[in-house]
């Protein structure tokens, strides 16, 4: 199997601590001096840059959250001036503000060729016509792979996401090789043809990256069988950059890291403490080459464990787990773990527009019940399902499937959720 960047993907694990030690110390000086977040939070513990001697010492420092990268909105977390900027991204920022992402012409070339490690890794190559489903627009999440495709000299089909029915003909008709998108929507991909009567066989699909969303081996296993082809999961982290961050290889024992890029800890989620080898925790990302918006110890609020054996493949990179979930705002309905931002995930996997939503959990009797609220926009859901009556059906049933719990779906007015973004809070728990 190929290796894009054998020095990076191969180097010896001495090398690479030396060389993520160099670049951790250039990134606290710039972003000690470049950002004012940074200059008071390590002053707070009265951090110096040139205190890290080692990659031990990162851990004196304190966390970035998701609330810290909103507070900053929308450039107050940018290390570079605005004019070496080249591309910015955003988050939907619902609820809250969003977290805007910004790239110098360096950011973007170093992530087009850590997506083409990734594509790679997962056996893509210069033959393959690769189909992107994922949004292309304010997420990160299409671009990322579209240049790394690009940079590979593979072809990249741009379609974005939704249009399902069209989607399967440019799949049969422009013979994709590769289909990126989310497990959910590969699902949706795989229902369409049933309902279309295309045999997945027919295709010359051989490969599908997916990633967006917690997946399981459970999942993996019916959309290799629907779809006929192999599935890999690969990591896409927004903030840190977006796809390209970790991606598995043909032996599917986790997927390596960009350890020359990304410096990985697990930590407890509830004390803060450093986890050891092999456990269990929230994945915490530094950055170590990103100009525009670096992080230092950013909370991804992924569980995941940290990987140290060596893979078949010969890498030397760490490998991450399959995420295990997220270890924030999870709430438990009928003894399940809901991730309410999954809700959002397969909504859009729907659509590929992620509506206002609202989950309201209560109690009847002994019995939990989960209400979803969907505020209905202009056009939304309605792509060949007029009847609103059979969407609502074909919407609880793909959401059933996705959480493990039956839902009551409500479509709202328009606005109704989403004018009341800043303080209206994504779950309701009537229970408490
Ligand atoms: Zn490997």
């Amino acid at each position: 199997m190929a290796i894009f960047d054998q020095d990076a993907e191969l180097m010896d694990r001495r090398d690479m601590a030396q060389l993520q030690l160099e670049r951790l110390q250039a990134t606290l000086h710039r972003v000690y001096k470049n950002v004012k977040f940074y200059k008071k939070k390590f002053d707070e513990v009265g951090f110096l840059p040139e205190d890290c001697q080692s990659l031990e010492d990162l851990a004196r420092l304190p966390f970035t959250t998701r609330q810290d990268l909103a507070a900053g909105y929308p450039y107050e977390m940018f290390a570079v001036p605005l004019r070496e900027v080249v591309r910015i991204h955003s988050s939907t920022g619902s609820p809250g503000a969003p977290i805007v992402m910004g790239y110098t012409a360096r950011d973007l070339r170093n992530w087009a060729k850590l997506a083409a490690r990734v594509l790679t890794a997962a056996g893509v190559d210069r033959d393959d016509v690769v189909q992107v489903t994922l949004s292309y627009g304010l997420l990160t999440s299409a671009f990322g792979l579209h240049y790394g495709v690009e940079l590979l000299g593979a072809s990249v089909i741009p379609t974005g996401p939704g249009s399902t029915a069209r989607q399967v003909q440019i799949m049969r008709d422009y013979r994709t090789t590769v289909l990126v998108s989310t497990p959910s929507y590969a699902q949706v991909l795989a229902d369409q043809m049933e309902a279309q009567g295309v045999d997945p066989k027919s295709l010359h699909l051989k490969l599908a990256l997916l990633a967006g969303e917690p997946w399981t081996e459970g999942q993996r296993r019916e959309i290799e069988s629907r779809l006929y082809l192999t599935a890999l999961d690969h990591y896409a982290l927004s903030e840190a950059m977006g796809p390209g961050v970790a991606g598995e290889c043909e032996h599917r024992r986790g997927m390596h890291l960009h350890e020359d890029h990304f410096l990985p800890e697990i930590i407890d989620p509830k004390s803060g403490e450093p986890m050891p080898a092999g456990e269990l925790g929230e994945l915490v990302l530094t950055t170590i080459t990103k100009e525009a918006a670096p992080l230092v110890r950013f909370r991804t609020g992924d569980l995941c464990r940290l990987l140290y054996e060596p893979c078949p493949c010969s890498r030397t990179l760490v490998r991450i787990s399959r995420i295990k979930g997220r270890s924030d705002a999870v709430v438990i309905v009928k003894g399940i773990n809901i991730f309410p931002g999954r809700v959002g995930q397969i909504l859009a996997a729907i659509q590929g527009d992620e509506p206002a939503y609202q989950l309201v959990i209560g109690r009847e009797g002994h019995l939990d019940y989960l209400e979803i609220k969907i505020e209905v926009r202009e056009g939304l859901f309605f792509d060949k399902m007029t009847k609103q009556r059979e969407f609502l059906q074909q919407l609880t049933r793909k959401l059933a499937q996705g959480i493990g719990v039956q839902p009551r779906v409500k479509l709202v007015e328009p606005h109704s959720i989403s004018r009341e973004a800043e303080t209206s809070p994504l779950v309701i728990d009537l229970r408490k």
